[in-house]
């Protein structure tokens, strides 16, 4: 178990020296960063299961879970051979493999509105590729998000988006200039309202709305009951396409992702993260009839050299295979754990007299440090950012590893313990009764 004592820093301090040197703020991902927390950042050496182990050889309960792919946790045995045997036949070949087609068909098995699918490296890639296919098929201009929803890096979706650019508190990215988000229109998530008017105002001009159907980048915030329904109605009735970016809730809050768990058909699906077990992978997929736009067969052009790697595709369905084999066993568990987790720190926090509310679906969670129900970011950002970089220390110092930002979801994955669970609990307990002085 990991100890309760504070933590040995110096060789992750040297490291984070080094990587200061060549990283703009030593990494190769805002959100890694140890800005918005304080404290310094543990150097991670190597994984098992839920615990990681860092450079000074603290151990930790994961429940960053690299951002959301390892849902079976680190090195899954099935997973490590996968990838092992695909390695030893070579790592990419840039041309056509079975393995593709393989992993097409686990994602299409869940995902049963997607009908044909297209493979990238990654999420931002994914969600970029999937606005520009709804512009080519409505050929129309403008694009609705939401904000605190983050959909990668792409220049038009770096409006009021969540994740890192919430964390540093910035309203979207230098050197994106306005033309290029010209045709972008920002509403707060979790109200019909301001899409029927979006719609009434831009008539005839809004080629899709993009949503995160239960965001995770401003910390877990479920859509209200309805919500989704009415997204579909109305762009149903406007002619423009829905993209659920399922790139965090894909097989996460079920196996076949938020549609699946609110029965809601979207048109198009990004997706990334579990369906590459840990290596670098998106896709996004829909009907026929929008995907068949796409280069080679249509006139919306994406490629990418590495796209569909079998490295990444052997990963992939080793994990999705795993899943449905297992998921009338995984899901449910994964609920009730995490369930017993955000219940029992939500208790220690009102014991201690700490305001906190929680946000969960399934296995994604936040704890806000906010007396206030957490809907949309107006009340996400309401939260007292200084109490939860202390509460995030004082669990580190606790062996216990959770997303360094009060505006990211933490993820609990079929690895997690009972025992893990206990630990954090008492870890919690005790760094809330710290939090008071
Ligand atoms: C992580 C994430 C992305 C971006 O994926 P990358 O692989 O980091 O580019 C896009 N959309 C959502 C909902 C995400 O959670």
């Amino acid at each position: 178990m990991p100890s309760m004592t504070s933590r040995k820093v110096e060789q992750s301090r040297r490291l984070q020296e080094r990587a200061e040197r060549y990283f703009p703020g030593g990494v190769n991902s805002p959100v890694r960063a140890f800005r918005a927390v304080g404290g310094e950042p543990p150097f991670i050496v190597r994984g098992k299961g839920s615990h990681i182990w860092d450079a000074d050889e603290n151990e930790y309960i994961d429940y960053v879970g690299s951002w959301g792919p390892l849902i079976l946790g680190h090195a899954a045995p099935d997973v490590l051979d996968a990838i092992v045997s695909a390695a030893c036949n070579g790592t990419s070949f840039g041309a056509s493999t079975p393995a593709e087609a393989d992993l097409a068909e686990l994602v299409i098995s869940a995902f049963p509105h997607v009908e044909k699918v297209r493979f990238v490296s990654s999420g931002t890639e994914a969600t970029m590729s999937a606005i520009r296919l709804a512009r080519a098929y409505t050929k129309r201009k403008y694009i609705v998000k939401f904000e605190g929803c983050y959909h990668g890096h792409a220049d038009a979706l770096l409006v009021k988006a969540g994740s890192g650019v919430a964390t540093l508190g910035i309203p979207g990215s230098a050197g994106v200039p306005e033309e290029f988000i010209q045709f972008t229109i920002a509403l707060p998530f979790n109200d019909a309202h301001a899409v029927e008017h979006a719609f009434h105002k831009f008539k005839h001009e809004i080629a899709c709305v993009i949503v995160e159907p239960v965001v995770g980048n401003m910390g877990c915030v479920p859509a209200a009951d309805d919500y989704l329904v009415a997204l579909r109605m109305i762009t149903e009735r406007e002619k423009a396409v829905l993209i659920f970016d399922e790139v965090m809730t894909g097989f996460r809050v079920a196996f076949g992702g938020a549609q699946e768990l609110y029965n809601i058909k979207p048109d198009l699906t990004t997706m990334g993260k579990i369906i590459g077990g840990g290596l670098p992978v998106g896709a996004y997929g829909g009907p026929k009839e929008i995907m068949d736009l796409v280069a080679p067969l249509g006139p919306m052009y994406q490629a990418g050299t590495l796209s569909g790697n079998p490295l990444a595709m052997a990963a992939g369905c080793a994990q999705l295979k795993h899943l449905r084999e297992k998921k009338a066993e995984i899901y449910p568990r994964i609920d009730q754990v995490a369930g017993q987790l955000v219940e029992g720190v939500a208790a220690a926090a009102k014991d201690a007299g700490l305001p906190l509310t929680h946000n969960r679906v399934g296995s994604m969670f936040t704890w806000f440090f906010t007396p206030d129900p957490v809907t949309n970011w107006d009340s996400a950002s309401r939260s007292n950012t200084d109490m939860f970089g202390k509460f995030f220390r004082a669990m580190l110092d606790r062996g216990v590893y959770l997303p360094p930002s009060q505006y990211e979801a933490a993820f609990l994955g079929a690895t997690h313990s009972e025992e893990d669970v206990r630990h954090t609990i008492d870890a919690a307990r005790e760094a809330m009764s710290t939090l008071k002085d």
